[in-house]
């Protein structure tokens, strides 16, 4: 990439609760956006606001920049990626790739990206989408420091907060594992804590008070709480399918780091029994219907 990003045109693959979230930002701060979805309804919208669709992915890559790649799963990333000549297309320009992968994953792609002469990227997203659209999320990068900086005014443009964590593809996706942690045993731990209160008919109320206010907990808890209270689970930033996936790659990384998995698989243990139960396309807090009935 020549220049500065700020005037780059920027390309979004994938207009999903992520993806479009992502051009939603793109599209407020002024860049050159286009966008391009397998499914063209998603792009209505865009198309709607004068952002110009690209007629396939190809397309897209020939016209940008910087590329933007936001799929379900890096399987998906890389059917694109290495559809017609999509590659040759993206010759000296710079791919950022968002799809939630495995260190192994981000290592081949930036091993794939090298070989066809792109500068690359790869990032692991450690929000929801409103985060996103708030200018509160963090994604947290991988990659030479400077394609980073060379397109800096475009990170700082998808949720305000990116960071470099380190130069060696792999090394976001490690950390953002060790963070997603973090999260999901405390969201689980919460979303158990009131199985356990409304079983027992304590108000959750007062559950939500005493762990949100009294311990002075984030907004986030307050909002999972009441989507439990009031049983509405419609998705609106993240499907139990995506958190599954996203998740999963944690437990086969601890066992490769050496340290304990446990912890980590006794959360996607229960990831994976929300899909069982047909949860797959409800927000996180439907696991609180999972945990309301005895394991096995
Ligand atoms: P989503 O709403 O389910 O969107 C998935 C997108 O992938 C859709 O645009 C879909 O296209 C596209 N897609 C799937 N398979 C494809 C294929 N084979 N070829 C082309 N396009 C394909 O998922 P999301 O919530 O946006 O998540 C996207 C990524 O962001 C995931 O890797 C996820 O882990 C990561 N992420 C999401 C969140 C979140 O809160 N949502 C947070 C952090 C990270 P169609 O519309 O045609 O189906």
């Amino acid at each position: 990439m020549t220049g500065s990003a700020s005037d780059a045109t920027v390309g979004v693959i994938g207009l999903g609760l992520m993806g479009s979230a992502l051009a939603d930002v793109l599209m407020t701060q002024g860049f050159d956006l286009r966008v391009w979805n397998r499914s063209r309804e998603k792009c209505e919208r865009f198309a709607a606001s004068g952002v110009p669709v690209g007629d396939s992915a190809e397309i897209l890559a020939n016209e940008c920049e910087v590329l933007v790649v936001c799929l379900t799963d890096h399987a998906a990333s890389m059917d694109v990626l290495q559809s017609g000549a999509l590659a040759k297309r993206l010759e000296g320009k710079t791919l950022v790739l968002l799809t939630t992968m495995t260190a192994e994953d981000s290592l081949a792609a930036a091993a794939w990206a090298a070989e066809n002469r792109i500068h690359y990227l790869d990032g692991a997203i450690l929000a929801y989408p409103r985060e996103v659209r708030d200018m509160t999320c963090m994604i947290v990068y991988s990659g030479p420091r400077a394609v980073f900086d060379a397109c800096k005014p475009v990170l700082d443009a998808m949720g305000g907060m990116p960071r470099l964590v380190g130069d060696e593809a792999g090394t976001a996706i490690r950390f953002a594992s060790a963070i997603y942690t973090v999260y999901y045993a405390h969201a689980v731990g919460m979303i158990q804590g009131a199985a356990m209160c409304t079983a027992a008919g304590a108000p959750l109320d007062v559950f939500t008070e005493l762990t949100t206010d009294y311990w002075d907990w984030p907004e986030d808890d307050v909002h999972l709480l009441d989507r439990i209270a009031t049983r509405n689970y419609a998705v609106q930033e993240a499907a139990l399918e995506i958190h599954a996936t996203a998740f999963g790659t944690t437990p086969p990384l601890c066992d490769q780091l050496g340290v304990s998995s446990e912890l980590p698989r006794v959360i996607a243990g229960l990831l994976d029994e929300a899909l069982r139960q047909g949860y797959a396309n409800d927000e996180l807090p439907a696991l609180f219907e999972v945990l309301s009935k005895p394991g096995k």
